[in-house]
């Protein structure tokens, strides 16, 4: 499939943010966008990449009452001599097209992707910002079009990829963040599509993220839903916790989202000689490591952030510090070491970046 390019016009460009120190997060969007849509007995057709535009859709779209949509996320970096960089775009390209099969929507070539997000990327280069630690965010949406109200899969699929600058998340240093666990409230059961990027998952979410913000914390740390014993994921990130010498993260068992970010931490701490386990780790569990000293240091990871440390966790109507609320070393390494990698800073031994310009 060929992909037609019509670039926006001048008068249509919209001006840059002018001060990238107040990028944030999803708040600006580049000038194009990558299209492209399916029907029922026809698959994927008209690939295109066009002025960024507002889409049309029927009030009955199926995504807008059941749905059906799902998304995935990454970013391109600008390393220091201009040459442009994805980290492991293949992993979020296939996570995508795992969403899909659950969500019974059609997949998507996955060489089509990446040319379709490196096109897009080049076509508004001039977007990506420079200071240190911004980025280019990347968003691949599908979403289910055909306007029906009965519940099934619907017969038309429209995918699209829009790209905006954003901020570094640390401007000024790490800042650890706080933690609320709730026993109450669950994200994803077994047999369900914690595994996904799905749109329903997060609004599952917000309830619990509310009460967490007004009580003052940073995220809810969600337990597993049907003993409300394991720990699973921190808002939209993968857990870890640093307990004596070993690193433990919850396992893929289908309730959690399987994090690039997550498994480049457990390769990188991995071959620097750190234990990495993928297990079951019960909140007694890390009560009792905080109780006997043993907890050391506790962090989310995800794309957004790389790493973000966690240095105080309420359960049970108590606040408890995690090393001593500062950022502990492991973290701190292993958010420089993935930076660097992304950046085309430092060399890549396990082959994550992908240069698609010099
Ligand atoms: C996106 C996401 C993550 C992190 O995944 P990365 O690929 O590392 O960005 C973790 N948990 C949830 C629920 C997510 O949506």
């Amino acid at each position: 499939m060929e992909i037609k390019v019509i670039e926006a016009p001048p008068e249509k460009r919209k001006a840059k943010p002018g001060d990238e120190s107040k990028l944030g997060f999803g708040k600006f969007f580049t000038d194009h966008m990558f299209t492209m849509t399916w029907r029922t007995g026809r698959g994927w057709h008209d690939p295109l990449i066009e002025p960024y535009r507002l889409l049309q859709l029927d009030p009955t779209a199926m995504c807008l009452h059941y749905a059906q949509e799902i998304f995935d996320g990454l970013k391109a970096y600008r390393g220091k001599d201009g040459a442009l960089f994805l980290f492991r775009p293949m992993e979020n390209i296939r996570r995508m097209n795992v969403s899909a099969e659950r969500l019974c929507m059609p997949k998507i070539d996955e060489g089509v992707i990446l040319e379709a997000l490196t096109k897009l990327i080049l076509v508004d280069r001039d977007w990506i910002p420079r200071g240190s630690g911004t980025s280019l965010y990347i968003r691949p949406t599908m979403i289910a079009t055909e306007p029906a109200l009965g519940v099934h899969p619907s017969n038309e699929y429209l995918f699209f990829i829009i790209t905006g600058p954003v901020g570094a998340y640390y401007p000024e240093g790490f800042s650890p963040t706080r933690i609320y666990v709730t026993e109450e409230y669950c994200r994803a059961v077994p047999g369900g599509t914690g595994f996904c990027k799905a749109g329903g998952n997060y609004e599952a979410s917000l309830y619990a993220s509310q009460i967490a913000k007004d009580m003052g914390y940073t995220q809810v740390l969600w337990l597993d839903a049907i003993e409300r014993k394991y720990v699973e994921e921190v808002g939209t990130s993968n857990m870890f916790f640093l307990i004596g010498d070993e690193l433990i993260t919850a396992p893929l068992k289908g309730t959690i989202l399987p994090g690039v970010t997550r498994d480049s931490v457990i390769q990188l701490a991995g071959s620097w000689g750190v234990k990495v386990s993928e297990r079951r780790l019960a909140m007694d569990e890390v009560m009792a490591a905080i109780a006997g000293g043993t907890l050391k240091e506790a962090f989310a990871s995800g794309t957004a952030a790389i790493v973000s440390p966690v240095g105080q966790i309420y359960f049970r109507g108590v606040e408890h510090a995690i090393g001593g609320g500062k950022t502990g070393p492991l973290t701190e390494r292993l958010y420089n070491e993935i930076l660097q990698i992304q950046y085309g800073m430092k060399d890549d031994p396990f082959g994550w970046r992908l240069k698609i310009a010099d």
